[in-house]
Formats: structure tokens, C-alpha cells, sequence
């Protein structure tokens, strides 16, 4: 079986590369490095495996044949997409179509990364995927915001109309090893302060919520999705639910960092709460989060440790 993903040289594409070669897919990493970088999949040796540098929101022809298409590719961090934002709509909108086009032309599933953002600013907690969202459309986030909402809207089009078989993925926040030490959010930020001794920098008052899913429970929940026969959105994350200053203090903790917690202006549009309802997730897919908060951590510094020595 191939398997082509898109946005394969980031930090969820690389990790999903990973398990699909795992399972004895062939892969081939379709990523243009606007976010990403070559050094997350340098370690893969397999003759399986095969790297395309290419702007989706260009048409890609194949001469091979493809069977799952999972579409990643799109600046997820809040620092990249407000630092990009006409490639962000680009990539959510012209990307998109066109990978719908070629999964279309391949016969392949396909399979969209959609996000907890497409809730926007939620007036309900947890979050069903029945939920129809709070977005600020003309905001600063609305460039992401709306890019993945389109990207929803057409691909639910593909498969009204042309009887595509898609999926669409819900991810909640996720964090775990080649997360860009510099991509600005809180994981890797909190993480890269403590290590170095610097102060930990929340937004706001803290009081606002994150539930953070560990990268291999991520992928898992994404590719037994595309293996289930379920085409409506399904939430993939952890439930666990934290303010951002409760999350401040475990990252101390567990870094056992001497660091201090200062407060800064908290972004435009920051949503105040978030928390995914994974009953969908549970009952369809038998899925649920098996990592705790505090090995995924461990992994992530261990991680972040050996960047930083670098
Ligand atoms: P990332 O920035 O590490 O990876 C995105 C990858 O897409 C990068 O390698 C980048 O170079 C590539 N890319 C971007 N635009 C492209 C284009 N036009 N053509 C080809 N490649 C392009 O981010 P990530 O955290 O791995 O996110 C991956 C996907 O998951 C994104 O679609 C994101 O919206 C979604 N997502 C992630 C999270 C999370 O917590 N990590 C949460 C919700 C949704
Ligand atoms: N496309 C592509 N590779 C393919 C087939 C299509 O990149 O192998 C692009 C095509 O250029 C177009 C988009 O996918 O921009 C949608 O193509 P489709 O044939 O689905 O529909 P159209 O919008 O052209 O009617
Ligand atoms: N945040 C923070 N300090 C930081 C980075 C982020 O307090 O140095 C907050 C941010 O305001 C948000 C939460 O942490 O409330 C998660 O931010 P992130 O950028 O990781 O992801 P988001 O869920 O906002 O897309």
C-alpha cells in the first residue's frame, strides 16, 4: 500500500511517516520546508520512503499510484501562520483543492488535518464535533481559522459530489520531540525557558485552558481514522484539561528549573477554553490518549535537552 502525506517534514507529518513506515507502507513526503525541515526525516533509511519538495497550493501530477492521501501540510504554530497568513489561506484553500484533485485522479482516501481552531473561541466545554464554532473571521487567527474551515467545506464537497472517500481529523493541541524549539507555542516555549534558565512567559492571566495529547497517541487516533469507514469530523486529543499557569508549574516541575512565571499581553482572539470531546473517537475507533502528561513531558525535555547541547 502508498501512502502520500502531505506536510511530511513537520513535526505531526514526520511522526506520522514514521508509523506508516512501520507498518510497511510505502511513503512519499510531499513538503515544501516552509515550516518544516529535512532534519525530521533524515533519519529514515527505508527504500519505502521518498521525498518531494513542492508548494501544494500548485497542482501535483504523479506518475505512481497512491491509495491514502493524509493532507498535513499548513503552518500550525500561531507565530507561523500570523507571520504567513496568505500562504496560510493558500495552503487551506488552493492546497486543499488540489490534493483533493490528485486523490480524486488516484482513486486514494484521503484524508484532511483539520483543527480544534475551527472552533474558534468556544462558548461550550468540552468540545463535540457537533459543535459549530465562535471564529472571529476578519481577526488575526481568522487566516488559519477559516483556511481549515474551507478546507472542511470542500473536502465534505469532494465527497458529496464526487463520491470521494475522505476523512476529516479534528487535532487538539499536541506536542512532543521536533516541535521547532522557536515556533512560539506554549510546549516548546515553556520548555526551551525552563531549560535555559529564563523566566516562563504566559499570556494573559493564565486562567485560560489547553489539553495537550502526546505526538504518538496523535498519530495513532489519525491513522485508525483513515482506517475506519467514518467520513464526518472526529475529534483526536486529550482530555485533560489545564490553565495555562497550572501548566506553567508542571513544566517547572518536571524540568526542575529554578525559572519564575511573568505575565504578558495575551494574544487577539486567544480562545479561553479548550478541551475535546473524544466520545466519537472512543466508540468508533476504540481510541483514547494512553500517554500521560508527565512521561510525554519527560520525552519532549529529553528531547529538547539534546537540541539545546547542539
Ligand atoms: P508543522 O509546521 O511542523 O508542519 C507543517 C508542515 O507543512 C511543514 O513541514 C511545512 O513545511 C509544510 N507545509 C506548509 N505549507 C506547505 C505547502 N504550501 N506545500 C507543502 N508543504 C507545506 O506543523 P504541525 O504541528 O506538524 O501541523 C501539521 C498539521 O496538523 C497542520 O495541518 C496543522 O494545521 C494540523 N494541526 C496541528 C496541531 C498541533 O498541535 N500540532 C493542532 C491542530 C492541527
Ligand atoms: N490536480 C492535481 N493533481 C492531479 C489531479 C488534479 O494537482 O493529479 C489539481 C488540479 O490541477 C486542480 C485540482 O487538483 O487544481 C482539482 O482538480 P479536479 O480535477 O478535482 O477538479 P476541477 O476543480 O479541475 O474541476
Ligand atoms: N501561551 C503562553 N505563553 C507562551 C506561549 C503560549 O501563555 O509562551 C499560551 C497561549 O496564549 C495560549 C496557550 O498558551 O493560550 C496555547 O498556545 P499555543 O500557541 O501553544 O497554541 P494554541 O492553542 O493557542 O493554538
Amino acid at each position: 500500500m502508498k501512502a502520500l502525506v502531505t506536510g511530511g517534514a513537520g513535526f505531526l507529518g514526520s511522526h506520522l511517516c514514521d508509523l506508516l513506515l512501520s507498518k510497511d507502507y510505502e511513503v512519499i513526503c510531499v513538503d515544501n520546508l516552509i515550516t518544516g525541515n529535512m532534519q525530521n526525516i533524515a533519519h529514515i533509511k527505508a527504500d519505502r520512503f521518498s521525498y518531494i519538495n513542492h508548494n501544494v497550493t500548485k497542482p501535483l501530477y504523479l506518475e505512481e499510484e497512491i491509495d491514502f492521501l493524509f493532507h498535513l501540510a499548513s503552518p500550525a504554530s500561531p507565530i507561523d501562520y500570523l507571520d504567513l497568513p496568505i500562504q496560510t489561506l493558500k495552503v487551506g484553500a488552493l492546497g486543499t483543492h488540489n490534493m483533493l484533485g490528485l486523490a480524486k485522479e488516484k482513486g486514494a482516501r484521503f484524508l484532511l488535518a483539520s483543527t480544534s481552531e475551527i472552533y474558534g473561541d468556544p462558548l461550550v466545554n468540552p468540545q463535540s464535533e457537533e459543535y459549530w464554532g465562535n471564529v472571529n473571521s476578519v481577526g488575526p487567527r481568522g487566516v488559519y481559522d477559516e483556511a481549515k474551515r474551507f478546507a472542511e467545506a470542500i473536502t465534505m464537497a469532494y465527497h458529496r459530489n464526487h463520491k470521494l472517500d475522505t476523512r476529516i481529523v479534528r487535532i487538539f493541541n499536541t506536542y512532543g520531540s521536533r516541535m521547532r524549539l522557536d515556533d512560539g507555542r506554549v510546549v516548546p516555549n515553556f520548555i526551551g525557558q525552563a531549560l535555559r534558565g529564563e523566566d516562563l512567559t504566559v499570556y494573559g492571566d493564565g486562567s485560560q485552558t489547553r489539553s495537550f495529547c502526546y505526538v504518538s497517541d496523535e498519530v495513532e487516533g489519525i491513522y485508525r481514522l483513515m482506517m475506519s469507514d467514518y467520513t464526518l469530523p472526529v475529534n483526536i486529543g486529550n482530555p485533560e484539561e489545564h490553565t495555562i499557569l497550572e501548566f506553567a508549574k508542571i513544566i517547572l516541575k518536571v524540568t526542575g528549573s529554578n525559572s519564575k512565571i511573568t505575565f504578558k499581553e495575551l494574544p487577539v482572539d486567544d480562545p479561553k477554553q479548550r478541551r475535546p470531546d473524544i466520545t466519537k473517537a472512543r466508540k468508533l475507533l476504540g481510541w483514547e490518549p494512553v500517554v500521560s502528561l508527565e512521561y510525554g513531558l519527560e520525552e519532549t525535555i529529553k528531547y529538547f535537552r539534546r537540541i539545546l547541547r547542539k
